[in-house]
């Protein structure tokens, strides 16, 4: 992308603003912290990926520091393998990262104290109403809330009840501690919110030594502030949260002086891609996908094996940039990002997907040239590869038309093409099997039209590529496209709008030989098809190749 306009983005970015004033200020000193605060409950999406490289990069331009911090309060839905998954994605898209890797449950003990001296400053109590009957009391948008008839217990009373419901003397559901605010709040979320629950679980990290766990919205607060968090960015859906994260730390003493600023923007969502972890969650479960990184998903692990860079999606990130108004971002600035990464640093290679023989009629049976191939013309420095030629060779079944329509400049009987970096060949004769598909191409050459030596100059329109029949390397390759079919779904019925043709598996693809030299996780691209990586599933005796992107401007 294109340098000046990101410096442009970044100048309008309005979360720099507020950290370039409060640097000026002097709010927190000289320091700028930031955090990625996920829920261990899923593997990390596209989405998440923008929240990391914006609080990654925020610390990185004003030499902070950025938090891994999981937010692993809810002992029922986590679950150890996301914890890995999640740091080995923030450790790809932030290579320079320092692995501050953080988890909300070693704060417990902290939060636990904190909410005491919130009781004792009279400004939490603990309730005795069922869930349903404070979900009764809470109003509702256009009416205030009622008062719980223990909203007034003694601080005395309340210090005992905490400890005893800290102690496991509860069951749960039994008692809460809530917020002592205002009932009659225009804010529903200021109207005496439940802090602390009781949850007879076993926690990941910290086993069955609590049997009390923080709400999220008392938890959150507490945890950036004791990190010392200096920018608390999340997405849109928090801005109503933003009045009760203020009231808690500007209630505790050790961050009332500076407390955390909770800053929101909207969330990413992609065209063509359903995102929400829930929803990506049923379809590997019900098996829609083979598994999260299945390269069809919008997770980080699915981008990585389809072979999508840690730079394109920065700068993917970079270039949508932030704002407060939700929207759509299409697709095609993904992939654009990735082709412009891409563009310059893999080689070309000639890859038949779809293969039919094309015979030389006229050409020495025995006989091979080496033609002298460019491996990247944007990038001379890449150099050249020597690529064998011979009598038989591999087209693409869809260069070469019995009968073709007007404007098809590529092979049909009677008709020339060049040979890409060979020779021009004439097609004089194809060959069909007994259900009328055809089998062979027969051609003749031109011993004077080698790439590269003087020849009449005469023009041909097409270009085709080849694989020499003879020295061809087998693979596998996969070509994937958009998860969703059309724009039109939603969480109700995403599963009914699925693309049916997201993947498509060719078995017989044929590829110059110098893709031997390659290992998994190398990428190319394959001349006319766009760009590739050879996948983790590939075998010695089973060459798999993922399509990342096809090339912008189809050669058709
Ligand atoms: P999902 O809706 O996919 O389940 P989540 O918000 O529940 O996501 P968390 O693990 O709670 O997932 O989120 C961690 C962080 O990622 C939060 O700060 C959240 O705001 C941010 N985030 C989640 N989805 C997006 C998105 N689509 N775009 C940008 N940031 C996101
Ligand atoms: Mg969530």
């Amino acid at each position: 992308m294109n340098d000046n306009n990101a410096e442009n983005r970044e100048s309008v970015n309005f979360i720099q603003k507020i950290i370039n004033e409060d640097l000026i200020n002097g709010t927190y000193g000289n320091r700028v912290q930031t955090r990625f605060p996920p829920e261990p409950n899923g593997y990390l999406h596209v989405g998440h990926a923008k929240s990391i490289c914006l609080n990654y990069g925020l610390a990185k331009k004003n030499n902070g520091i950025f938090n891994l911090r999981f937010d692993d309060t809810n002992p029922t839905k986590e679950d150890e393998s996301f914890v890995e998954s999640i740091i080995k994605d923030v450790k790809w898209l932030c290579p320079d990262w320092e692995e501050r890797i953080f988890f909300a449950s070693d704060y417990f003990e902290k939060m636990y104290e904190y909410a005491v001296e919130l009781i004792k400053k009279g400004l939490a109590y603990i309730d005795d109403l069922s869930a349903d009957e404070i979900r009764e009391y809470r109003g509702t948008l256009t009416e205030p809330g009622k008062e719980s008839p223990f909203r007034n217990r003694s601080i005395e009373e309340n210090l005992e009840m905490f400890e005893k419901m800290k102690n496991g003397d509860y069951a749960n559901g039994e008692k809460v501690l809530r917020a002592k605010i205002d009932m009659a709040s225009g804010n529903i979320n200021m109207r005496d919110p439940v802090i602390y629950r009781i949850l007879h679980e076993t926690h990941h990290n910290t086993g069955d030594k609590w049997c009390i766990y923080p709400m999220y919205d008392y938890a959150h607060p507490v945890e950036d502030a004791i990190e010392g968090i200096t920018h608390s960015v999340c997405t849109l859906e928090f801005e109503d949260h933003r009045p009760f994260y203020e009231w808690v730390l500007n209630n505790l003493d050790d961050f009332k002086a500076a407390p955390t600023k909770q800053i929101e923007f909207a969330k990413l969502f992609l065209s063509k891609t359903m995102m929400g972890k829930r929803y990506l969650k049923k379809m590997v479960e019900e098996g829609y996908v083979d598994g999260w990184d299945d390269p069809r998903m919008p997770t980080v692990a699915a981008l990585r094996r389809r072979g999508y860079t840690s730079e394109a999606i920065q700068s993917f990130c970079e270039a949508i940039g932030v704002s407060k108004a939700q929207s759509v971002v299409d697709i095609a600035m993904l992939e654009y990002a990735v082709r412009d990464d891409l563009g310059p640093k893999v080689p070309r290679v000639m890859a038949v997907l779809n293969p039919i023989k094309l015979i030389i009629t006229n050409y020495p049976e025995d006989q091979v040239e080496y033609m002298e191939s460019e491996n990247n013309p944007d990038n001379p420095q890449m150099g050249s590869r020597m690529v064998p030629f011979c009598k038989e060779l591999y087209i693409e079944r869809d260069d070469f038309m019995e009968e073709p329509p007007k404007k098809y400049y590529r092979l049909f009987p009677g008709n020339e093409v060049r040979l890409r970096n060979a020779y021009f060949v004439k097609c004089v004769d194809f060959v069909k099997d007994a259900e009328g598909n055809i089998t062979e191409v027969h051609c003749t050459y031109d011993p004077e039209t080698k790439s590269g030596s003087g020849f009449d100059g005469r023009k041909v329109k097409g270009t085709i590529h080849w694989v020499s029949a003879k020295h061809a390397v087998d693979a596998q390759v996969n070509l994937y496209d958009y998860m969703m079919e059309d724009q039109d779904y939603d969480k109700t019925n995403f599963l009914e709008k699925l693309n049916p043709n997201s993947k498509i598996v060719l078995k017989n693809c044929k590829l110059e030989p110098s893709i031997k030299e390659y290992e998994t996780g190398d990428r190319f691209q394959f001349l006319r098809h766009g760009y590739f990586i050879i996948d983790t599933d590939t075998r010695l005796d089973n060459l798999v190749f993922n399509r990342i992107v096809q090339l912008k401007s189809s050669y058709k």
